[in-house]
């Protein structure tokens, strides 16, 4: 409890107040509540969307507690390739990209295969381009603009320093300097409601195990999506429950959707994923061969088909993978695009090697015949500069089709890696309004409660993700939309 200042310790006496005098359940004898509520903003959870409530809501005056389970901040954000999708952002009328954000919300609707909130797309195209400056001004620097998804407009805005895990850090550091107060290896598990049901506080457990309770005027959960917890995933997502490669962080476990649950809030059930593609779940992107199978080369299924073009980015992929129905993929490496991570892929059992197509095609299990027409049809395309060929729906718009990275397949030994499907993240959770306001089965606001970021994604994307960057977007700018309301409350 170290660092605590005086006014959340108010709201610890609270507390204990609370247990001496025998109340029950969430809650809070009204007097307490009120002392305690006045002392400022509570945000669950500090990944990119709670990082961006607590510095908005410090910056406008607020006295901000960010509590997160973990010994560290960042979330997901942290094995994230660090890639925001966004239009009329400071970024791309730099490089005198012509982009609006109703196209932007346009594509993003188009993409949608369920049922979205039209609005609440549109609010997050209106605001994107004005959160890369507003990360910008925090320091974070990108690199122009690259298309991404199926649209040919360069809107995936990649950080240049660490990806993912530099823009934690930036973050991490506006946070401090804001005056965020960052309570660490501390787990929220309840939601303090008063009489009335609005929202007053939090119930947290300590690093040492013991249980702390927090006053505060609102709270914001950021808790992030349920990928490492079965029994929501079976209830509100069951196909993601067979995608073979789950990326969750091990802070995933749906925290903030049972807590909402608990207090009345409706809760939008989506069944899909933000998914990509892997190797293992224990290679993820930062090991060498989790990087392999990022590799923009031949990529077939095992009848020996392609799927789409391999320069689409990661979200794509998933949908062409999904969209084929096969189980296993392979990435077909040549002598030309050899990579010494074959080797250690082999050793593990993961990688195929045969010194014709037709050795590797029977050590990998792919249709022989399917694999040499369709590489013989593969280098005749790319020699001749034709990569759109074989794209299917997905993969018809080509990113870098004047400076295509994809190879020739045509001198032995061959390798085959296995891809797999993979999700990096949930869809689903407490319903919200456009100011981050979590409602109840009613429409009404739960007083006191916002939402934002992966753990309120719900009515924004359906099944899955349509472009990389997508959902970095989201929980950044829903995560400054919620924290500059929770001030407001
Ligand atoms: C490998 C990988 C690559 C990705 N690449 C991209 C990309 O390039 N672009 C993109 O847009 N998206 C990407 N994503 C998805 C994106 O990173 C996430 O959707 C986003 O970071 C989620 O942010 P969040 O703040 O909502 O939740 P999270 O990042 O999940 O943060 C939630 C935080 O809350 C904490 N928490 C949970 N419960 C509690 C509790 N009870 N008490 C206290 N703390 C709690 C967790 O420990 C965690 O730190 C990627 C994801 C992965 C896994």
């Amino acid at each position: 409890m170290q660092g605590l200042n005086s006014k959340w310790t108010a709201g610890i006496l609270v507390f204990f107040l609370f247990l001496l005098t025998g109340c029950q359940g969430n809650a809070v004898p009204g007097k307490e509540a009120t002392i305690a509520a006045e002392e400022g903003i509570i945000v669950i959870g500090a990944g990119a969307a709670g990082l961006a409530a607590s510095i908005e809501a410090a910056q406008a005056g607020s006295k901000v507690l960010l509590l997160e389970k973990l010994p560290m901040v960042g979330g997901s954000m942290l094995c994230s390739g660090g890639t925001i999708y966004a239009a009329q952002s400071p970024v791309q009328l730099r490089e005198g990209i012509t982009d609006s954000a109703e196209a932007l919300a346009d594509f993003w609707l188009q993409e949608a295969q369920g049922p979205v909130d039209a609005d609440l797309i549109r609010l997050v195209a209106q605001h994107s381009g004005e959160t890369i400056g507003w990360l910008e001004e925090l320091g974070v620097e990108f690199a122009p603009p690259v298309p991404g998804g199926t649209c040919p407009i360069a809107r995936a805005h990649r950080v240049v320093e660490e990806g993912g895990a530099g823009l934690a850090k930036i973050l991490a550091r506006a946070a401090k300097d804001a005056g965020v107060e960052i309570l660490l290896e501390t787990r929220a598990q309840a939601l303090l409601t008063d009489d009335g049901g609005a929202v007053v506080g939090v119930e947290a457990v300590g690093e040492d195990g013991q249980r702390i309770s927090f006053g505060a005027r609102a709270v914001v959960l950021a808790t992030g999506g349920f990928d490492r917890n079965e029994e929501l995933l079976a209830q509100y997502s069951p196909s993601a429950l067979s995608i073979p490669i789950n990326f969750g962080r091990v802070g995933n476990v749906g925290d903030g959707l049972l807590m909402a649950r608990e207090v009345g809030a409706d809760i939008v059930a989506v069944d899909g994923a933000l998914g990509c593609r892997g190797v293992g779940e224990d290679m993820p992107y930062t090991h060498p061969i989790g990087a392999l199978g990022l590799t923009p080369t031949l990529c077939v299924n095992s009848r020996g088909e392609r799927l789409t073009s391999e320069e689409v980015d990661c979200s794509c992929f998933y949908r062409a993978m999904q969209e084929d129905g096969d189980s296993t993929f392979y990435s077909i490496f040549s002598a030309v695009s050899y990579d010494p991570a074959l080797e250690e892929a082999l050793e593990k059992g993961v990688a195929y090697r045969g010194n014709t197509l037709a050795d590797l095609a029977a050590t990998a299990g792919i249709d022989k015949e399917g694999l040499e027409a369709t590489v013989a049809q593969y280098n005749m395309s790319v020699a001749q500069g034709q990569y759109a060929q074989f794209a299917g729906d997905i993969g018809s718009f080509l990113p870098t089709q004047e400076a295509s990275s994809l190879l020739p397949i045509d001198h032995g030994p061959f390798y085959a890696l296995r891809l797999v499907p993979a999700t990096r993240g949930t869809i689903g959770g407490p319903r919200i309004n456009l100011k981050g306001q979590v409602l109840d089965r009613e429409g009404e606001a739960i007083p006191g409660l916002y939402a934002a970021g992966e753990v309120a994604n719900g009515q924004f994307f359906s099944p899955s993700c349509p472009a990389t960057g997508t959902s970095l977007q989201y929980c950044l700018t829903m995560g400054r939309i919620a924290g500059r309301g929770a001030v407001g409350h």
